[in-house]
Parts: structure tokens; C-alpha cells; sequence
């Protein structure tokens, strides 16, 4: 290149294994350089070389890489940092959108599941303020949307429970706690429902709180069948007074009140005289018709008295209310007579009635509802021998109760040490399976002073003299020695059914008593069934579920006594562990011919199933009782029918006889 006149030539060039900038610039003949180089024989001007300069490229080459490494560095770090600014703001972006997408599903498959819900729905804010309703709730309530939307739950509000019933629900909730009960509603159109309403609470994802959500759930036809039952229960069907059952529960409470408040009342027995005579000459048409009228008499006396009953036939009991002096009782059996005596027009029939009544004044003639019936009943025993058509206070003439309550209470004290206590068991029976079930263990007392005693007798002496607990305590550990003894003999161990006075439910030792007792005697707890009544869980309910659930977690079972005669909720007993009904033997005497009493059995075991809790049926004497409980529903029986309760060697006999 140089020799074809170029001014300089550079390349880069390897040379031994290493680069070189390589730069020749040519050299031409000059007139100075003649004197030594003539004999090259060039002339002025001609080219005779170059000058060449290698400079070794490594330095640089390392500078120049690094600049560039710098560079690509910088530029890669500046895309990394972009790319990844456009990945994550991507990725969030399109994640939100994901989540949005999936909450905006899983929000509308919610509001649908809300929207489609059988139960009423609503939600409200934390002040209340209804934002949403499902359309159960409107159909429930008879409301349109935009009627509730935006007001509070007060459209529904009754304003028939009571205010404390709004506090404790207020605390609950705001408390972040879920609250449920039940009560009565208003619908738009005014009319009252009960229902059963959970509400919860509903925090946002800082766990603070934003909306409460009620489930309400109509019960209106639960509530009537409830109500059903204890209407049929508790009152007469001809005259539609309270009944004996419910007389006695009545008597029990004002006895209560009574010494709560240091006050006396009268127990006034109101017996027609010749009554059978209007019956037997004029028809039971009349009679019922007479019955009718007088009932609604003495409801609507001026001396109001507190509980008015038809004991049954033409027997009617009055309970005053509470007073200071015998004189306020004596005005009621004044107006009693005198309602009476008015004549009373039926069919064209004057007729004129006049009554023997008898009156025991608590506590002086009676300090326990037994006494004081029986003080009554004789009381009207001695009116009607001593001419009828008048009333009589009780007099000592009449017996004396409390002299033999006294002999029975130290009787009694010395019965457990003396031996005089033994036990019986009651088989109760599968008619479906023709299976055993189980055994109720009752208590007999053989006296050698007072003879025998049946347990109707000392029960009541026993439990108001607190004796129940030791005895008690002796049942139940006589009962499960003798179980373990005859398991020896029939190679198992039979269930048991032993009875529990409300009482001893109320002592603060029975469920260590019962735990101590199952693990020193290694019975298993799963064949021990405790009795209980209504009644001993109502006056502290809170109480009585954490005994029971103490004890049912243990294996311990529970059924309800005497089922009928007490308050009959089954809404109120879903919140205890109960397994069993027993069906009251008062409507089983009667399942046959009175169809009210049949009605009754029918709608408590149609409830107990719909409660998943079984029923027995007590004191079932016929094939006949028996067979009506089987149609209706009732297989589990106790009763003379199937056999009466046994002493021990019965017993041994009766699992003898079964095996066959
Ligand atoms: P309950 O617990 O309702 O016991 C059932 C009662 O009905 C028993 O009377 C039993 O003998 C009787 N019975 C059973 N089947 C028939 C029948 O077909 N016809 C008839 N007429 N009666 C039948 P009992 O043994 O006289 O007991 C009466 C009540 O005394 C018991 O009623 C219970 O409340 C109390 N009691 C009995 N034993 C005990 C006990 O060990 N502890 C406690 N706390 N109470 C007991
Ligand atoms: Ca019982
Ligand atoms: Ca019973």
C-alpha cells in the first residue's frame, strides 16, 4: 500500500501470541540521504522504505475490555432494573387483576350462596344499618328490598322481649363474639314470629370489625308444637283450667314464694255436693256444660285467687294468693261459696249446686305441697260429713302430718346404718327388638317401726331434710356392688337407670361423688343412665350443663323423668346432653281412652325424634298401652306389662329366664 503512495499503513497484527498495533509510514529519498545511500541507486523522491512502530495492544486491550465490560455492566444493571421493574409492576398488575377476578368470583358465589339460602339473611354494619338481605329474609319478613336496605333491624323488632335480652345480645357481639337465641320478630305486616338468630361478627383482614351477619331462622312451628304439647299437658280439655299436672307445679312454686317472702296462703279443695245426681238425672251434657260455666265463674271471681284447676271430675282446687292473715283467705273461700251458690241456667235448666270445701293454709297446716293437699283433702272430707254446702279450715282433728313427718325423718336417719334400705330394679324393654335395655333402680324402705315405707313417702322428707345425699350416695354404690355381682352370674353388666333428686343434682360433690364411685368400683360409665326432672334444670340451667356435660363426656347418659308433667321445652332441653324421655305414666294410664293424652304422646315422641333423643314410655301396664306406643312410635318400655320392679334374686331369675 505504502509503495502505491499511501501516507501510512497501520494494522493490528499477532505476533507471538500477542496483539500489536502495527503503523508504517513510508520513507522516500532525500538529496541529504545521497551521500550515504547512493549506491542503492534510488533517486531523490524514490520510496526506499518505511519506519514501522509496533505498540503492544494487551495494555490497552485490558483497559478497552474493561471500559466496555463497565459499560455492558452499567447497561445490563439498567436493563436488569427495567426488566425487572416490568416484571414485578407487570406480575402485580397482573396478579391484582387475577385476584380481583377471583375475589369478584368467589364474592359472587358467596353474595349467590347468601342470596340462594334457605335461612333469612342479613347483613349489617357495625352501627347496624342494614346492607344486605337475602330473599328468605324478605319473604320471611314480608318486606321489598329497598324497605330494608339503609334502615335497622328495628322494622323486625317485636318489642315483646325483654331489654335484657337486648343487652346480653349487644355484649356478646361486640365483644367479637357470636351470639344466638331465640325470640319473637315482627313481620311488615304485624304479625309475631319466634325465631332462632345467630349472629356473628365480621372483621375485615386487620381483624377489625366491619359488618355483623344474622341467620334468622323461623322456629314459629317448633314454638307451636312445643306449646301444643304443654296446652294439652297442662290443661283440662273440657274446661280449659290448668289440670292436676300443672297444679302441682303451681303449688311447688307458691310454696317457694311463700317463704320467700314469709307469707301465708290457702289451699282451698272445692268438691260439688250430688253432683253425680245432675249427671246421672239430667245427662253429662248438662254436667260438662255446668263444669264449663263454673269454671269460668271462678276465674272471673272478684277475689281473684292465683291459680284456679280442675283436679278432675267435679273436683276443683284454688290457690289464694299470697296474704298476711287467715282472713284474706277466708274472703276468696267466701266468694267461692257465693259463686256457687248463684244458680246456673243450662238448657232451660235451673239448677242449683252447693259445694263441701276444704282449706289448709300454708305453712301452719303444711309446709310441703304433700302435707298441705292432704291437709285440704281431709279438710273438705270433714265439710262434706258435717252437712255439705259449707268450708272448713283444716284442724289438727283432721290428722296430724307433721308428727309423722318427724317419725319418718329419724327413721330415716337410722335406715342406712340398720339395713332397712334395699333396692329393686324395674326391667325396661324393646317391644321392636324384644331386646332388655336397661334397669331403673328404686329404693325401698322396710321399717321396723313405721313398716313399709314406699318412696312416695320418704323421697320428699328426705330431700327437705338434705338425708337424700347419703342415701342417695347409698343407692347409687348398693346399685352398681349388686351390678358388678350379678355380672359374675349373667356374664354382663347391666345398664342402669338410677334416679337423681334435684337436690342431689344441686350438690356441689356429685360429680366427684359419681367419678370417684365408677373408679373404685371399675363399673363402666357407659351403664350408668342418671334420672333427672325438668325441674332441677331450670333454676340453674348454666349449672346444670356443665354437671351433665362433665359427666356425659365421662360416658355418663341422661334421660328426663316424668317427661309431660314439667315445662316440656324441647328447644330448652336441646341445650343439655339428654339421651332419653321417659314419657310420664299419667298419660299412658290414660293413652287408650282419652285421645288428648294420646295426642300428647304422639307429639312428644314425634319432637324427641326430630331432636334425635329417645323416649321410653312408663308405666305401661297392657298389651293394649303397649301396642298403641309402638304405632305411635314408642318401642322402649317400662312397665307392669313387662315386668314390675324385682328385688335381687328376682333378678338373677328374670336374666335366667331371658336367656332362654
Ligand atoms: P319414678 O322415678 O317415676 O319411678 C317409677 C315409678 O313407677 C316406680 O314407683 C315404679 O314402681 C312405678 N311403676 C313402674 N311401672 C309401673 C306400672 O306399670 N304401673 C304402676 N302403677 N306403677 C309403675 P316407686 O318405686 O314407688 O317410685 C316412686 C317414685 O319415688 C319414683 O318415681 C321416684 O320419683 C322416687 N324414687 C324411687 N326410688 C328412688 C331412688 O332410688 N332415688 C330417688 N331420688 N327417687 C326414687
Ligand atoms: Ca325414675
Ligand atoms: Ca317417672
Amino acid at each position: 500500500e505504502l509503495s502505491h503512495g499511501a501516507k501510512e499503513y497501520s494494522e493490528v497484527t499477532v505476533m507471538e501470541g500477542k496483539k500489536y498495533l502495527r503503523v508504517m509510514q513510508p520513507l522516500y529519498m532525500e538529496q541529504g540521504c545521497m551521500k550515504c545511500h547512493a549506491w542503492t541507486r534510488l533517486k531523490v523522491g524514490d520510496l526506499r522504505g518505511a519506519t514501522d512502530v509496533a505498540i503492544p495492544l494487551e495494555k490497552y486491550e485490558i483497559i478497552a475490555h474493561d471500559n466496555t465490560k463497565k459499560l455492558i455492566l452499567i447497561h445490563l444493571v439498567l436493563w436488569l432494573i427495567g426488566m425487572l421493574s416490568i416484571y414485578f409492576f407487570g406480575r402485580k398488575l397482573i396478579d391484582s387483576e387475577r385476584n380481583n377476578k377471583a375475589s369478584l368470583e368467589e364474592l359472587s358465589m358467596r353474595t349467590q350462596a347468601l342470596d340462594q339460602s334457605g335461612s333469612a339473611i342479613m347483613i349489617t354494619d357495625t352501627q347496624g344499618t342494614i346492607e344486605y338481605a337475602n330473599e328468605a329474609f324478605l319473604q320471611l319478613n314480608g318486606f321489598k328490598l329497598d324497605e330494608v336496605l339503609g334502615r335497622k333491624p328495628v322494622i323486625i323488632k317485636s318489642h315483646l322481649n325483654p331489654p335484657s335480652f337486648y343487652k346480653e345480645m349487644w355484649a356478646t357481639i361486640s365483644e367479637g363474639k357470636t351470639w344466638k337465641g331465640e325470640f319473637k320478630n315482627r313481620k311488615k305486616n304485624g304479625s309475631i314470629y319466634w325465631c332462632h338468630e345467630t349472629i356473628s361478627p365480621i372483621t375485615d383482614s386487620n381483624g377489625v370489625l366491619t359488618h355483623y351477619i344474622a341467620f334468622i331462622e323461623d322456629i314459629e312451628e317448633r314454638k307451636a308444637a312445643e306449646a301444643h304439647i304443654k296446652q294439652l299437658a297442662q290443661f283440662d280439655a273440657l274446661t280449659n283450667l290448668p289440670n292436676r299436672r300443672y297444679f302441682h307445679q303451681k303449688l311447688e312454686e307458691q310454696i317457694i314464694q311463700a317463704q320467700k317472702k314469709g307469707k301465708l296462703f290457702g289451699l282451698i279443695y272445692v268438691d260439688l255436693d250430688r253432683f253425680k245426681m245432675v249427671n246421672d238425672s239430667l245427662g253429662h251434657t248438662i254436667g260438662d256444660s255446668l263444669l264449663i260455666t263454673l269454671a269460668e265463674r271462678l276465674m272471673h271471681m272478684n277475689h281473684t285467687p292465683a291459680f284456679v284447676t280442675r283436679l278432675g271430675g267435679d273436683e276443683f282446687a284454688i290457690i289464694t294468693e299470697l296474704g298476711d292473715t287467715k282472713e284474706d283467705v277466708e274472703l276468696c273461700a267466701d266468694a267461692i261459696q257465693q259463686t256457687i251458690k248463684q244458680p246456673f241456667f243450662i238448657e232451660n235448666n235451673d239448677l242449683f249446686i252447693t259445694a263441701s270445701i276444704g282449706i289448709a293454709l300454708y305453712p301452719k297446716n303444711g309446709d310441703h305441697s304433700e302435707a298441705l293437699i292432704k291437709s285440704a283433702d281431709l279438710a273438705m272430707y270433714g265439710a262434706k260429713i258435717n252437712g255439705k254446702n259449707r268450708y272448713l279450715f283444716f284442724e289438727p282433728i283432721h290428722g296430724d302430718f307433721a308428727s309423722e313427718t318427724l317419725l319418718i325423718e329419724n327413721g330415716l336417719r337410722k335406715a342406712i346404718d340398720n339395713n332397712e334400705l334395699f333396692l329393686v330394679y324395674q326391667p325396661k324393654w324393646n317391644t321392636k327388638e324384644n331386646r332388655f335395655i336397661g334397669l331403673e333402680v328404686l329404693v325401698r324402705w322396710q321399717s321396723p317401726t313405721l313398716g313399709f315405707m314406699p318412696p312416695s313417702r320418704f323421697i320428699k322428707i328426705a330431700e327437705e331434710t338434705d338425708l337424700i345425699i347419703n342415701l342417695g350416695e347409698w343407692i347409687l354404690k348398693e346399685a352398681i356392688i349388686k351390678m358388678m355381682e350379678i355380672s359374675k352370674i349373667i356374664g354382663f353388666i347391666p345398664k342402669i337407670s338410677v334416679n337423681l333428686s334435684p337436690i342431689q343434682f344441686r350438690h356441689e360433690n356429685l360429680n366427684s361423688m359419681i367419678k370417684d364411685t365408677l373408679l373404685q368400683t371399675n363399673f363402666p360409665a357407659n351403664k350408668l343412665e342418671l334420672e333427672i326432672t325438668e325441674g332441677a334444670l331450670v333454676q340453674d340451667p348454666a349449672m346444670a350443663i356443665e354437671k351433665m356435660n362433665e359427666l356425659y363426656a365421662y360416658g355418663v347418659t341422661f334421660s328426663i323423668d316424668d317427661f309431660g308433667t314439667g315445662y316440656s321445652s324441647m328447644s330448652y332441653l336441646k341445650k343439655f346432653p339428654v339421651s332419653t324421655l321417659k314419657i310420664d305414666k299419667s298419660f299412658v294410664d290414660e293413652i287408650i281412652d282419652d285421645p288428648h293424652d294420646r295426642a300428647i304422646v304422639q307429639a312428644i315422641i314425634t319432637l324427641a325424634a326430630s331432636f334425635k333423643i329417645d323416649t321410653i314410655a312408663e308405666g305401661a301396664e297392657t298389651r293394649e298401652q303397649v301396642d298403641i306406643l309402638s304405632t305411635l312410635g314408642c318401642h322402649a318400655i317400662q312397665g307392669y306389662w313387662h315386668s314390675r320392679p324385682i328385688d335381687y334374686s328376682a333378678l338373677v331369675e328374670y336374666f335366667k329366664n331371658l336367656e332362654k
